[in-house]
């Protein structure tokens, strides 16, 4: 299996490659060459599967032959030891034919850890063989971070730098990360927002200086690895509920669109989906795109559902890819002109390609306080804020067709004030994360200033070549 690039299709990366790098040279995002497909034959093998023995046949068409099985094997074992749930992902029947699927049972409580675990142990694998070390650079919205700092805490390959909008991530957001003591971690909190984090994480990435005496690497939901197995529990979920020849809409709290990019992948490789929704808070761009085909960038809102809290979805330029046909220099000039005029639109033709896969509705923050009461109050279940979006913004969909599944992104325990806000009902830790709220934090408070945070790197980092 070999991957291009959405601003270069003669590319031919192998999987490791798109791996380590996660951003291509040319500024694009990775993309396998073709898509492999699922039989039904095969899906149905899946009904007798384990969450890990899914994931090694799913990733295994997007790896091919370039890790030997039982290392893959091994790797998927290994990622899941810290998961709180036999099943990985567990999932609670609503009514006959709407289901919460949960996955937040991983080390941070929140679902970037079903992919970052494995990817974490990935590079590991892949560093060691290589006799490699990387610096990893990532902005985390609040819960990218933690769940990347957990997957390459103490691993003598990595050092990682990542950065938080300054007082925009929750208490226990940044305490997860924080709290961490291990050399190979350096927090920074950024005076700016998500975006501005993003921007920088860019810059630094296409620093000629840095790049000289640098080994970098992303870990954000850019890397092609992320939505790979983020497409597991997609796979998994369907394979585990008997529905014959129905299909499933999934609604999927959305930021910079990469869990709901995913379950596009999902279903372009056979599994049986109809309608994907994308659920966004008032940061409306993805529902501004998927209903009216333009973009018009705003300054970012900060909102209850924070990991949301993103203007512009990075994996958004995949999915532009495949609506051009692989057209390269489309894919560039639209890109080009969203940074710089900080808006797009697109032709009808390509948006009724997008409504035939996505729908989109924008959730308010009043609506997200309403909806985590009813839904406690009709089902006894505490949400989580992001997850609470999902719901609505289906309600506002209308879909009539079922079944349906909706993401759980996040553990409620991760925003006790919101929480408090809707239900005025504490809600506390798990035992395992009483400490949290008594460790020692560390972490570095920098301006929005390029020059300021490349020094810092430059100071901070135990692999940096010659300085
Ligand atoms: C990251 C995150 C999202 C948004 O996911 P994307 O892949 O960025 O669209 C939603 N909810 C929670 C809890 C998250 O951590």
């Amino acid at each position: 299996m070999y991957y291009e690039s959405t601003r270069n299709n003669k590319l031919k990366k192998s999987f490791s490659e798109v791996l380590l790098t996660g951003l291509a040279e040319d500024g694009g995002l990775f993309l396998p060459k073709k898509w492999p497909k699922f039989s039904k034959k095969e899906l149905v093998k899946f009904k007798k599967m384990n969450y890990q023995e899914i994931a090694f046949h799913v990733s295994k068409k997007f790896i091919g032959n370039e890790i030997k099985d039982s290392d893959l094997k091994k790797i998927i074992l290994k990622s899941f030891k810290n998961f709180s749930k036999k099943e990985i992902a567990s999932f609670k029947n609503l009514n006959d034919n709407k289901w919460l699927l949960e996955l937040f049972h991983g080390p941070t409580l929140a679902f970037k850890d079903y992919a970052l675990q494995i990817v974490g142990n990935l590079f590991e694998f892949i560093l060691k063989k290589n006799k490699n070390k990387i610096t990893i650079i990532g902005a985390t919205s609040g819960d990218t971070g933690s769940a990347a700092i957990d997957a390459c805490k103490n691993k003598s390959t990595m050092e990682l730098f990542i950065f938080h909008p300054y007082k925009k991530v929750s208490n226990i957001q940044r305490r997860l990360m924080t709290t961490v003591n291990a050399k190979n971690i350096h927090n920074i909190a950024i005076k700016g927002n998500f975006d501005d984090c993003q921007r920088i994480v860019k810059k630094l990435f296409t620093d000629k200086y840095l790049k000289s005496v640098f080994s970098f690497s992303a870990i954000n939901s850019i890397n092609w690895a992320r939505i790979l197995f983020q497409i597991i529990y997609y796979f998994y979920f369907v394979s585990k509920i008997n529905l014959k020849n129905k299909k499933f809409n999934f609604s999927v709290p959305s930021g910079n669109f990469g869990n709901v990019y995913s379950g596009y992948v999902a279903k372009k490789i056979g599994l049986p989906i109809d309608k994907l929704i994308i659920a966004t808070n008032e940061n409306d761009v993805l529902s501004t795109f998927t209903n009216n085909g333009y973009i018009k960038l705003k300054p970012v809102k900060q909102t209850i559902s924070p990991s949301m809290d993103i203007q512009l979805p990075s994996n958004l330029e995949r999915l532009i890819y495949d609506l051009f046909n692989k057209n390269n220099s489309l894919v560039k000039s639209h890109i080009e002109k969203l940074y710089k005029n900080k808006r797009i639109i697109i032709n009808k033709k390509y948006l009724k390609k997008i409504q035939n896969n996505f729908k989109s509705s924008k959730v308010t923050e009043s609506n997200t306080l309403l909806i985590l009461k009813d839904f406690f109050l009709k089902n006894k279940i505490v949400l989580d804020p992001h997850t609470a979006v999902g719901i609505a913004a289906e309600k506002q969909c209308k879909i009539k067709k079922q079944p349906l599944v909706y993401i759980s992104t996040a553990h409620p325990a991760k925003f006790p004030e919101t929480i408090y806000k809707a239900l005025k009902k504490k809600i506390t830790l798990p035992n395992k994360y009483k400490y949290l709220l008594k460790s020692k934090e560390s972490y570095k408070v920098i301006n929005l200033n390029y020059n300021k945070i490349k020094n810092y790197i430059i100071e901070k980092s135990i692999f940096v070549k010659n300085v």
